[in-house]
């Protein structure tokens, strides 16, 4: 099924832009194998493409081929590919395909989580603002990616080639409903760049997304800060105003807004995290 590098090329007669879908970063976040298949064998996406090329990536390869984890470094956090990082498999296969990733015009990286989340979307800066309401999930964090202390797929490929529309996609997904509007999210998003004209497969009551924008990003590690929310921390946990959010050696730090916190790692990581605070856009 899969050709050269691992990828699905599905190329139009008129094929100069080329949109990509990304999947299989981290070994089990499975919902891309439910949308890759989708894709191919029900929607019949080959039949479906009207003009550009479609590439359906698989990224993390060596986990793909034995269907177990397999991590030397986690594959969002290559991206600088430095020169310590270069006997790391991500390293590898990222430098395999790169030049590849970049020349693509759209490109969609597909996540899932297994920890309970919200259903929402991470743009990039360029990406086209009106659409991003048109998709089904809860959540948008606008300009998040300006912020991270590390540098994932989505930056790499937006810092070069800046014509380059990228987002990332999670949500909690456990096998049931989640699938269908991933789904519908995928076609919608195909349909909004006119790569594709069909209808949304699944009739889904239709909910429109709170859009985010950062406000302020700690980094604990650096910052010795001891968060209040850290001892149990919850993706997208609202702060009301005046309530303490962390303290450092110097200063306790009250909301000034209502915000919500974004704390997507586990507890036992949250010493090298950062902490997003966001704001409705
Ligand atoms: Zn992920």
């Amino acid at each position: 099924m899969f050709q050269d590098k691992w990828i699905i090329e599905i190329k139009s007669w008129n094929d100069w832009k080329i949109v990509t879908l990304v999947a299989c970063t981290h070994w089990d976040e499975l919902i891309w194998d439910v949308v890759f298949k989708f894709l191919l064998n029900d929607f019949n996406i080959k039949e479906k493409i009207k003009k550009w090329s479609l590439n359906l990536v698989i990224w993390n390869l060596e986990w793909f081929k034995i269907w177990k984890k397999y991590i030397d470094k986690d594959f969002n956090r290559i991206w600088e590919l430095k020169e310590e990082d270069k006997e790391k498999y991500e390293y590898k296969r990222a430098n395999e395909i790169k030049d590849i990733i970049i020349k693509s015009d759209f490109l969609f990286d597909l996540h899932s989580t297994t920890n309970p989340s919200p259903f929402f979307l991470i743009p990039n800066w360029k990406f086209e603002k009106s659409y991003l309401e048109s998709f089904n999930c809860e959540y948008v964090v606008e300009d998040i990616l300006n912020f991270l202390h590390w540098k994932p797929l989505v930056s790499y490929v937006s810092d070069n080639n800046e014509k380059s529309e990228t987002m990332v996609m999670e949500c909690f997904w456990e096998r049931k409903e989640e699938e269908k509007i991933y789904i519908n999210n995928v076609i919608n998003y195909l349909n909004k760049i006119w790569i594709i004209e069909e209808k949304l497969p699944f009739e889904i009551e239709k909910q429109k997304p709170t859009i985010f924008k950062v406000k302020k990003a700690i980094h604990a590690k650096s910052m010795d800060v001891v968060f209040k929310y850290s001892e149990n921390p919850k993706s997208f946990d609202f702060v009301k105003t005046w309530e303490l959010v962390f303290t450092d050696w110097n200063e306790s730090y009250f909301a000034e807004n209502d915000f919500t916190i974004l704390m997507p790692t586990k507890p036992r990581y949250i010493w090298e995290e950062i902490m997003y605070i966001l704001e409705k856009a």
